[in-house]
């Protein structure tokens, strides 16, 4: 990373912003800057400096100060986007504006179940207001970071658990800030319009989606649909039975969750996976391998009492639904494999007894009792048993760095219990996330693809399918690498780059995708990719805001290779 020295633009722009926010909310020291982007991605782009505004009006001016100046911006919520490329840019040079000090939930309307929040707004902050204020409302979560923002995810489309996991799809009203400073509401309505967070189409032309995976505006304020805590709700774990083809079951799964017997978008797991959450990778197995051998993972199944194949999700509604729901599930399920159901009660008593094993050494004489106890009884293992709470939890909304932890899975040092945070402790993992249509043939497919690439560059193949809706998953392909070993690193990439171009090629899109692949993720796809460009030549001719964030606007902008003075932009207040 480079130590040059700054650009006069830059300086003067730099200047402005401390102007607007205040010296101590602005890091461009070198040093910090490079600590600030790290990132768990195997390379990152190098931002020039972080700004963290305190309200919309200072967003608004590093607007134009940026435009003035001939600055680009990277704007981000909280910046936790870990896997697809945390809080840096898709180009080297731009300055992150990371809203995280804008966190204020502005309202929570309980009669009609949404709230209004700034970016900054996170999962565990967002849960714990609804519980103070005592509303019965839940915000879904993901089983990523509880720090992660609400609305940041929301953005990027990102998926949760309960049903309202469709992030985007629960957003409704946006305030977004322009490339040339104008700040617009989504939906077509007055100022005074009483729908804004109600009425998703509004009326006209529905722009909103122009603010997701795009660079077209900042987005400062959104309403998010809550969903009211039921009555009842049983969460649920179902192993697939050795010899039955995943396909078969992601065939039943689709046309429960097209008939609303499955609400949530379940997450269907392999047992790398599986294995990633129990513990850390068994390093020690692999006598010369390259990866776990097909004998080596079944030794570690049978270890922790991992099937092959796993998903987990919940039942709302009142007790006469869930039970409805529980027969129509074990119905459809019974001949596949085994479903097991927990209830708040179970979760309890397990709390009760993992509080009991807080003060005992996880590898002392208690806790090895315990485990073999538990593998006599139920066949599984006690790190099995010690996410149960966390998944549960989940299911209801409420946050967790419990699943976070498998990012640990192959760092050298042991990972955290509590303040997780990956990219500070230089883990190696990157999210490759093609959707599907859900059907079981489409999952063959996609395995018979991507399996010998990961066979041939030494990596376990990791599989987890997520439901974005009854009609298409998530194939969220992680790979997982040691950051301190180069050739590691670099073959991690090539994978990377071709799981992207062999599920392309096929077909498949990505869900989402990182800052590694975002100048070629529209390669197949070139008139969508005009329009989007001509969207952004019309909304911001300057290339102001986080060029080339999903392939948009890439090419040049700005200070980074700007020699001459920059000519001055419009702006209108
Ligand atoms: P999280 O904290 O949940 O991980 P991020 O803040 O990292 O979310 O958001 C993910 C990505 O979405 C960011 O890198 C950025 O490109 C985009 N993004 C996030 N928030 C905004 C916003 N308020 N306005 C515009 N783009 C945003």
């Amino acid at each position: 990373m480079s130590n040059q020295p700054m650009r006069p633009f830059l300086e003067a722009g730099l200047a402005r912003i401390r102007e607007i926010v205040g010296e101590a909310h602005v890091v461009a020291d070198p040093a910090e800057v490079d600590r600030r982007a790290r990132d768990i991605i195997a390379e990152v782009r190098r931002p020039t400096a972080y700004v963290y505004p305190g309200d919309r009006e200072e967003v608004r001016l590093i607007v134009e100060a940026a435009a003035e100046h001939g600055l680009s911006l990277w704007p981000c919520s909280r910046g936790r986007n870990w896997g697809y490329g945390g809080s840096t840019p898709a180009v080297d040079g731009s300055i992150v504006v990371n809203m995280e000090r804008m966190n204020r939930v502005l309202e929570v309307n309980e009669e009609l179940a949404y709230a209004r929040i700034e970016p900054g707004v996170s999962y565990r902050q967002l849960n714990e207001h609804l519980k103070t204020i005592g509303a019965k409302l839940w915000a879904d979560c993901t089983d990523g970071p509880p720090e992660g923002s609400v609305m940041g995810n929301a953005l990027e489309r990102g998926i949760g658990e309960t049903p309202y996991g469709d992030h985007f799809g629960q957003l409704c009203g946006m305030e977004v800030i322009l490339a040339d400073g104008r700040v617009v509401r989504t939906g077509g309505g007055a100022p005074d319009c009483k729908t804004w967070n109600t009425h998703r189409w509004g009326c006209g032309p529905v722009l909103d989606g122009l603010f997701s995976q795009s660079n077209l505006g900042i987005v400062t304020e959104v309403g998010i649909w809550l969903m009211p805590e039921p009555e009842c709700c049983r969460s649920y774990i179902f192993e697939i039975a050795d010899g039955v083809e995943v396909g078969q079951v992601v065939d039943a799964v689709r046309k429960l969750a097209l008939t609303n017997a499955i609400q949530t978008n379940i997450h269907l797991i392999n047992d790398v996976v599986s294995l990633s959450v129990a513990t850390q990778f068994p390093r020690e197995l692999l006598g010369g391998e390259p990866r776990l051998t097909e004998e080596m993972m079944a030794g570690q199944r049978k270890k922790f009492g991992i099937a092959r194949w796993t998903f987990g999700g919940a039942l709302y509604g009142s007790r006469e639904q869930v039970r409805a729901n529980q027969r129509v599930l074990r119905r459809a399920l019974r001949s596949l494999g085994r479903l097991t159901f927990v209830s708040d009660l179970q979760v309890w008593a397990v709390r009760l007894l993992l509080r009991m094993l807080e003060t005992q050494p996880e590898d002392g004489l208690v806790c090895r009792t315990l485990d073999q106890a538990i593998r006599l009884t139920t066949g599984k293992s006690l790190p099995l048993v010690r996410s149960v709470p966390h998944f549960h939890g989940i299911q209801k909304g409420i946050p967790s760095e419990y699943f976070l932890r498998h990012a640990y899975f192959k760092c050298a040092d042991r990972r955290p219990e509590s303040d997780v945070n990956p990219a500070r402790d230089g883990c190696g993992l990157m999210w490759v996330a093609p959707i599907l249509p859900m059907t079981g043939h489409h999952l063959d497919e996609i395995i018979e693809l991507t399996a010998p690439l990961f066979e041939r560059y030494g990596f376990e193949h990791y599989m987890a399918l997520i439901l974005q809706n009854p009609r298409s998953m998530i194939n969220l392909m992680s790979i997982f690498f040691d950051p301190e070993d180069a050739t590691e690193r670099a073959r991690a990439l090539e994978l990377y780059h071709e799981l992207v171009t062999a599920t392309s090629n096929a077909g498949y899109q990505q869900y989402r995708t990182s800052v590694l692949c975002m100048d070629r993720i529209f390669e197949r796809a070139g008139d969508f990719q005009r329009l989007a460009e001509a969207l952004k030549g019309a909304l911001d001719p300057d290339n102001v805001l986080a060029p080339g964030r999903y392939g948009i606007g890439g090419g040049e902008r700005k200070e980074a290779t700007l020699d001459e003075p920059p000519r001055a932009a419009t702006t209108v207040a």
